[in-house]
């Protein structure tokens, strides 16, 4: 239940399991730096022509190695080093990449961060405003990797036109749910779209930029040469299947059914005593504060472990502990959504959940473990072929 995490389909693993591995292929279709690219041009160009018709953009980059070097592209793409940029914290919900001292976009540029309302937990836009004003930003970042509501893309577009800045909108965890329908898309108001393509979005491990035709060569420049060599060719045919599965009405269903499997959690998390941040969830993820429990978020994640329940620990916005320990755990249901899970199985999990962590009690872990046991039998992990 890893929010970040999902399970692809057998075709994408096949895809990226595939011989397009050997190839070296640095460049883009037809405009290539090494010869028997024929191959290549044919995959890339299916899986950018996918990803423009899904996501309803003017281009796509599809070589990002990862979520991480899609960021540091477009921020290539974008700033200058040493230019100021705007996102919100990790430590209410961010990302590393939105410029953290440990991480290099924190050391190559000046950014200032927002953060949520304490009171209500939510996105402060008026203090993204008030940053922006006074600190006059050549980027603001809204993404968020912990934060259980819907973002607000045409505020954040406001707030960026008032002081010229360009919106980078990271939509990493939720572009699954963003190419579904079911979360507001950024396009439209973005300048520049990054993402991951293994979280909601259910492709290969990988990344992904979508931007306006004005600044289509600039960002391909700034991934290649600018950022990476040669391009993973077959997690791009990964992508390019998983572009094909995400336009599926089953797809659809699919993101739907992960954002109502998180409305009936958090009910039943709420029922059992367990303070959620922002009280519910908008999409595929809660977070819960577990201190009313006595207990913290490592011990929290080490008792769910033990009855088989995968989670991470994770700062609540104004945690008092350190990263290591934390006040939260971060709970995210679509990769049991993928594997089929719906209401009814979602309150058992809900159930053990509130039990474990209220019980702290070996026997209830122990039949917790068989419960998730018999769960996981009846619901097998899809892609997974068992020879
Ligand atoms: C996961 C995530 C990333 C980084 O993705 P990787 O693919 O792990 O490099 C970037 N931004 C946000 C908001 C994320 O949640």
């Amino acid at each position: 239940m890893i929010a970040s995490e999902n399970y692809t389909s057998q075709a994408v693993m096949e895809a990226v399991g595939s011989v397009l591995t050997n190839k070296y292929a640095e460049g883009y279709p037809k405009a290539r730096y090494y010869g028997g690219c024929e191959n290549s041009d044919i995959v890339e160009q299916l899986a950018i022509d996918r990803a423009i018709k899904l996501f309803k953009v003017d281009h796509a980059n599809v070589q990002p190695h990862s979520g991480s070097q899609a960021n540091l592209a477009a921020y290539n793409a974008l700033m200058n080093v040493g230019d100021k940029a705007l996102a919100l914290g990790l430590d209410h919900g961010g990302h590393l990449t939105h410029g953290h001292k440990v991480n290099i976009t924190g050391k190559l540029y000046n950014f200032s961060h927002y953060g949520v309302r304490q009171d209500d937990e939510l996105i402060d836009y008026d203090q993204m405003r008030d940053l922006a004003i006074n600190n006059k930003p050549q980027v603001i970042v809204i993404g968020t990797t912990a934060y259980p509501r819907n973002l607000d893309f045409q505020r954040a577009k406001q707030i960026a036109d008032e002081v010229g800045a360009f919106l980078l909108a990271d939509i990493a965890h939720i572009s699954g749910l963003v190419a579904a329908n079911v979360h507001p898309s950024p396009v439209g108001f973005a300048d520049v779209i990054t993402m991951s393509t293994h979280k909601t979005l259910r492709g290969p491990r990988g990344g992904m930029i979508l931007c306006n035709a004005n600044i289509a060569k600039k960002i391909d420049k700034a991934v290649f040469p600018g950022s990476q060599g040669g391009p993973l060719m077959h997690v791009i045919a990964g992508k390019a299947v998983a572009y094909q599965e995400a336009s599926t009405e089953e797809f659809i269903n699919l993101q739907k059914n992960t954002v109502s499997n998180a409305k009936v959690l958090s009910e039943k998390l709420q029922n059992g005593g367990l303070r959620l941040v922002s009280g519910g969830t908008d999409n595929h993820l809660i977070l819960v504060d577990v201190t009313s429990l006595k207990l913290n978020g490592k011990d929290a994640e080490d008792l769910l472990a033990s009855c088989g329940i995968i989670v991470n620990k994770n700062a609540i916005p104004y945690d008092n502990l350190p990263p290591t320990i934390t006040s939260g755990i971060r709970i995210g249901t679509p990769a049991l959504t993928s594997r089929g899970f719906g209401h009814k199985e979602m309150e058992k999990v809900g159930e053990i959940i509130v039990n474990v962590l209220q019980s702290k009690d070996n026997m209830v872990i122990k039949n917790a473990l068989e419960t998730v046991i018999e769960l996981c039998k009846e619901f097998p992990a899809p892609g997974i072929v068992v020879r």
